[in-house]
């Protein structure tokens, strides 16, 4: 079934498949999410919203398509490329992250590690997330840092990713 992912037999031609994406997983969460982190980015103005709403739904329903958010996005007067761009990512990779969390949670998963890519993320606190990396939290809850709760990918240009603990492993690499 999986010979093409694998390379064992060629698909013909004519029969290549396409990767799908299973949208189901884009849950109400995952809406919810889309909604309040657009309603939260001053550039959109409400005239614009429920078609810009749409556009990031398909672009995460259809697995991480930036370009069609993206492109919906510089109709908008005053859009810049770079500013569609983050917009994009900061909405895909919020929904990927959720969509993993919903995942490793469904797994029977309840805590991960934070990793910090090594590059800087764009967060408010400086270093924040640097100071993170190799600390252990609950995928439900996130990372308390004072008063909020924060997950790998969550923020604006987080780059950070997470490695799942899974019960009765023991962990050497940390
Ligand atoms: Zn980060």
């Amino acid at each position: 079934m999986f010979e093409w992912l694998f390379g064992r037999k060629a698909a013909p031609r004519h029969t290549m498949p396409t990767v799908s994406f299973d949208s189901t997983r884009v849950t109400t969460e995952i809406r919810a999410d889309l909604d309040a982190t657009l309603r939260l980015t001053s550039d959109i103005p409400a005239s614009e919203f429920a078609r810009i709403y749409q556009a990031a739904l398909d672009s995460v329903s259809r697995g991480r398509d930036l370009a069609v958010l993206a492109q919906a996005l510089l109709t908008i007067e005053g859009m810049t490329k770079k500013r569609a761009g983050a917009i994009s990512r900061l909405l895909n990779n919020r929904a990927t992250s959720l969509m993993d969390r919903q995942r490793q949670l469904g797994l029977g998963i309840k805590s991960a590690i934070w990793r910090y890519s090594g590059a800087p993320c764009a967060d408010a606190d400086d270093d924040l997330h640097s100071q993170l990396d190799g600390k252990k939290y609950s995928i439900e809850k996130g990372m308390a840092v004072g008063k909020r709760r924060v997950w790998p990918g969550m923020e604006e240009d987080c780059k950070c990713g997470s490695s799942v603990i899974i019960p009765g492993f023991k962990r050497t690499d940390f």
